[in-house]
């Protein structure tokens, strides 16, 4: 199928209604045209035939006139004279004194015997000028009324008054092109005697004949010299003799094919350029908005359309630019709120991955959650130690939160319980009846945070605004970011736990004896530089071996575990306190001499001693008293490196083992040779 522009439809449109009623216009024009045509020639054909015929009757009336008048005046005498003489000369004289009368004047006796004659030369065409009638044709024409060809004659009989015939007299006109010429005629004529041409006001129609001729008065179609005309015929004298043919060369006719081709090529040629020019007023805005729609689809959002080609290509315009408009504030919205999310969750991941500080992650859980939402209010709430009741972590804009929200009770409490997210108002049924212990809004979310199969905590979202609730769509964004949260969540718990397990002991919960030695190693370092005082302590617990042996190695434990309580209560704040292995303990004292150093041990030996720890064995629960020796080395008096003061302290240790237990040994303290025991405890306990 040929698939036309709306260019070229529009100006195949504008051709067709031009040529259309164009053509019709024509067709009806023309007929009317030829009919008229037709009509004026019909007329115009009679009144001349009438005209001729009137005229030519004249003529012959006046011939006959004279034929009537030479017979009464002068025939008789010179018939009865029979001088030939006499009649040539009344009949020369009398048809030249009124020349106009007639052509032809003839006389003869009652013999047919002529006379006397006169002719005007008769003028026919193709060659019979000149050729007038012999006596005999004119003694039959007279005797017997035979015709002679192209003459018009009238002719008396002249009588004795006794009634014989003297003779003939007959006057005529010649019907030839001289009496043609005084005839009048519409468009041509000729004269024409059974189907011969004698006259014809054509040259073309004189040289041929002439048959098949309209009866007079009647009005035929008839080809002369090859043209069609409209013709009528006089009859000049008798019925069937010489006829006057009259035709009329009106225009011809207007030729169909030729004349619409004349008028319609340029009126197509004109509706093709005028359609044309106004399809492109049509076509180019249509094609413009075509191309700005491309461009729309293709990304292009800045592209907007002059509204121009009338009303509704205007309104099309206009609705184009409205719509590339509406996409450009919605690409911006979107931009906008994909920039925040990424913000935020650039955020959160750069929080995440650089701390470790729970409280901060939580915190910017919260924030970016409010955030993401546009929200007002938001709170996390965890689960308290006996996970039968939660507590506030975080909270913004809460002001002051109670303490604890049972598990169950409320909606974030119930939340907690069934571990599902939650709309509020929402459609459904099951919504959790508010608790008065929580913060109240028109709006809220609340969703669960939830780490290997454990809700961790909840998160509570609170929108203050009465005509914006939350949508499916906020519940979904905040529970896909609330997985998010909970892994990170759970990263921050796990590598705290983790990290809490790699540097403590797990018996005791003190420090492990790596991390004391980090510590150690930064506090020997800080004292070196600002020449501070540094000591270091070991404790070893005695006779422990016979604590093991008597009630077991469980109960050995229960005590280690009470004693290490009871030294780092006899500690301060900054001091390192750490099991070293075994029922062995190191403490690290910054900022403190060997003075200071030899009365903390003194406080923590009394600290163990004191009182006796309760035990419980498989039979009983009973008191058991517990003692320790320590050793003390002060840096760098006693070491300068923390294997040093260690070997230091442990040989002052050993020492107070062998001083019998139960006591405090500081390093060179009851040797005042600096070093010596010390040395030696070293390499005894080696
Ligand atoms: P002394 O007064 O000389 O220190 O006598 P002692 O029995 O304490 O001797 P020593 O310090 O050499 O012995 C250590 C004993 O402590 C050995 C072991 O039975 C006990 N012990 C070491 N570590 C643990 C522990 O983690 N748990 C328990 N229950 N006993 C331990
Ligand atoms: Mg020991
Ligand atoms: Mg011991």
């Amino acid at each position: 199928m040929l698939v036309m522009g709306l260019r070229a439809r529009l100006a195949l449109f504008f051709i067709a209604i031009t040529v259309i009623p164009l053509a019709v216009a024509v067709i009806v024009l023309q007929l009317q045209l030829s009919e008229r045509l037709d009509n004026v020639a019909q007329r115009e054909l009679i009144a001349s035939a009438a005209a001729s015929r009137t005229a030519a009757d004249a003529f012959r009336a006046r011939a006959a006139d004279l034929a009537t008048d030479v017979a009464e005046t002068n025939a008789a005498r010179v018939l009865t004279s029979g001088d030939a003489a006499a009649a040539e000369r009344v009949v020369t004289r009398r048809l030249r004194a009124p020349n106009d009368r007639a052509q032809i004047l003839v006389m003869a006796d009652s013999d047919g015997r002529i006379l006397g004659s006169h002719f005007a030369a008769p003028r026919f065409a193709d060659g019979r000028s000149g050729t007038v009638p012999s006596d005999e044709e004119l003694a039959a024409a007279l005797k017997g009324g035979e015709d002679i060809t192209g003459a018009l004659l009238e002719v008396r009989e002249v009588m004795r008054p006794s009634r014989r015939r003297l003779g003939w007299v007959a006057a005529g006109i010649w019907a030839d092109q001289g009496l043609l010429e005084r005839l009048p005629y519409p468009g041509g004529g000729a004269v024409v005697v059974d189907g011969e041409v004698l006259a014809a006001s054509d040259p073309a129609v004189a040289e041929g004949s002439a048959d098949d001729l309209p009866a007079p008065g009647e009005i035929a179609q008839l080809r002369l010299a090859g043209t069609s005309v409209k013709a009528t015929t006089v009859a000049l004298g008798d019925e069937d003799g010489a006829r006057l043919l009259l035709w009329h060369t009106a225009a011809p006719p207007l030729r169909l094919p030729g004349a619409l081709l004349g008028l319609l090529v340029p009126a197509v040629l004109l509706a093709a350029a005028v359609g044309w020019v106004l399809a492109s007023g049509v076509v180019a805005p249509v094609e413009r908005a075509a191309r700005v729609a491309r461009s729309v689809a293709a990304g292009d959002l800045d592209q907007t359309l002059e509204p121009s080609g009338g009303r509704e290509l205007g309104a099309l315009a206009g609705a184009l630019n409205t719509m590339s408009a509406e996409l450009r504030e919605r690409l911006a919205q979107l931009e906008a709120s994909r920039d925040q999310l990424r913000q935020s969750l650039s955020r959160l991941g750069q929080t995440l991955s650089s701390s470790l500080d729970l409280d901060r992650t939580l915190a910017v859980v919260v924030e970016t959650a409010i955030e993401t939402l546009s929200a007002n209010r938001g709170l996390l709430w965890l689960f308290t130690p006996e996970r039968d009741a939660l507590y506030v972590k975080v909270g913004r804009g809460v002001g002051q939160t109670v303490a604890r929200l049972p598990v169950g009770s409320g909606l974030a409490g119930h939340v907690a319980r069934v571990g599902v997210a939650f709309r509020i108002p929402a459609d459904g049924d099951s919504v959790p009846f508010p608790s008065d212990d929580e913060p109240s809004a028109p709006h809220k979310l609340a969703v669960p945070m939830v780490g290997r199969g454990r809700v961790l905590g909840v998160l509570t979202i609170l929108g203050d605004d009465p005509e914006r609730p939350f949508s499916q769509d906020d519940l979904d964004t905040l529970r896909s970011f609330a997985a998010q949260a909970s892994v990170a969540m759970e990263n921050v718990m796990l590598h705290r736990e983790a990290q809490r397990l790699s540097v403590t002991d797990p018996l005791t919960v003190l420090w492990n004896f790596r991390y004391f030695q980090l510590q150690a190693d930064r506090e020997m370092e800080s004292a070196a530089r600002f020449e501070r005082p540094l000591s270091l302590l070991i404790i070893d617990l005695d006779h422990f071996k016979t604590v093991n042996d008597r009630f077991g190695h469980q109960v050995g434990d229960d005590v280690l575990v009470e004693v290490a309580r009871r030294i780092q209560a006899a500690t301060r704040v900054p001091d390192v306190v750490a099991r070293y292995g075994g029922e062995e303990f190191v403490v690290l004292l910054p900022g403190t001499g060997l003075a200071g150093a030899v009365s903390t041990s003194e406080r923590i030996r009394a600290a163990v001693s004191a009182s006796k720890v309760t035990i419980t064995t498989a039979r009983d629960v009973a008191p058991l008293s517990v003692t320790c020796s320590i050793g003390v080395a002060e840096h760098p008096r006693h070491g300068t490196t923390v294997a040093g003061l260690l070997r230091s302290a442990d040989a002052a240790m050993y020492l107070a083992k062998t001083q019998g237990r139960d006591r405090v040994v500081g390093a060179g303290i009851d040797d005042s040779s600096v070093g010596g025991p010390v040395g030696g405890g070293e390499a005894a306990r080696r």
